[in-house]
């Protein structure tokens, strides 16, 4: 049990169904991850290991009582910026300063990272974040989802999936709110989306409400109770000092926000909500050519790009179909009939 004056400082100002969540979860014992126990004032880093399934993970187990907070890190293997911020945060927290426990997934998608695959696992083809809740005796890729929902998530009371824009793509920094129709979970959620100081928020509902069906890593949790956010910091398979600290300053401002560490976060004063993102798709194959940037406003009829096909031929023009902002760009030249070439995300 939490002692009380942590319970009451924990509390201040988050919802009752938190409250309840930490309560259950936090025990100062040792924490027991895929058959390793990390004692409570201990840290350690391991690749926990399941048939054929590795994940380097670091359980940093504080003293005190606390929350149980995830964070991971190549769910999709060609996201670089939070693997780099994540190393950083696991040598520089403190198990005998900590309250709570900070579980690290250092990388999720191991075979795709190996294998320089832009989200996939090459062991199967299958995105790791469409997979969940997994399946035991499933392919690859759901067998990591099964073993992330049963050992990581059922543990854990928030979460934050730290992704990037892929390889191929530019992105504007920002993070996903999802709600899933839980009144207190989903202002939690969104609490907690604004505690990580970062500009442009999301809200996303658009997931299968249905543990059974949960479909992404963070919807996971959010379908069992537990408040998850996707994070988008960098792009481009780049390893950019910038992105890497600010990666780490969400982190950092989440473990403010649950208390796990003295300091305030500090949510960002110009935050953007976007109520829902618009794509603009390629109805051609061939080649695409951005003619906005990241971050560019647009209104209804701004033209956005153009597609080519393979011998240099105009085919089509790609126009915004709403106001908003330039969130995403496909911005290396290959397009498929289908493909979203730009996203736009819609101001709430
Ligand atoms: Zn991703």
């Amino acid at each position: 049990m939490l002692s009380e004056q942590i319970f009451r400082n924990l509390c201040k100002g988050l919802a009752a169904a938190l409250c309840v969540f930490s309560m259950h979860s936090v025990a100062k014992d040792a924490f027991e991850l895929v058959g390793v126990s990390t004692s409570a004032g201990e840290k350690q880093s391991y690749v926990a290991q399941e048939g054929d399934i590795k994940l380097p993970v670091t359980v940093i187990n504080g003293l005190a009582e606390g929350p149980v907070l995830l964070l991971a890190a190549g769910t999709h293997g060609d996201e670089f910026p939070a693997m780099f911020a994540l190393q950083k945060l696991a040598q520089e927290l403190n198990p005998q300063e900590l309250k709570g426990t900070v579980v690290i997934i250092h990388l999720a998608n191991l075979d795709g990272f190996h294998a320089h695959r832009l989200a996939l696992n090459p062991k199967d083809e299958k995105n790791l974040n469409r997979e969940f809740p997994g399946s035991k005796t499933g392919t690859a890729t759901e067998q990591i989802a099964e073993l992330l929902t049963r050992e990581f998530i059922s543990r854990i009371d928030f979460f934050i999936d730290m992704h990037s824009g892929s390889s191929n793509q530019k992105l504007l920094d920002h993070v996903y709110s999802p709600f899933v129709g839980d009144k207190k979970l989903d202002e939690m959620t969104f609490k907690f989306a604004k505690a990580t100081g970062m500009k442009h928020i999301i809200m996303y509902g658009d997931r299968p409400r249905d543990p059974n069906n949960s479909i992404s890593f963070p919807n996971t949790a959010m379908t069992r109770g537990k408040p998850a956010l996707t994070t988008e910091i960098g792009h481009l398979g780049q390893r950019d000092n910038a992105s890497i600290d600010y990666a780490l300053t969400v982190a950092r401002n989440a473990l403010y926000f649950l208390a796990m560490v003295p300091g305030k976060a500090e949510p960002n004063e110009e935050v953007i909500i976007y109520k829902t993102i618009d794509y603009v798709n390629s109805e051609f194959d061939g080649f695409f050519t951005p003619l906005v940037t990241i971050g560019d406003s647009v209104k209804k009829g701004t033209v956005v790009g153009q597609v080519t096909d393979y011998f240099g031929n105009p085919v089509q023009t790609l126009q915004s179909a709403s106001v908003g902002t330039v969130l995403m760009i496909n911005e290396t030249p290959p397009v498929k009939s289908g493909e979203s070439a730009v996203a736009i995300g819609v101001v709430k």
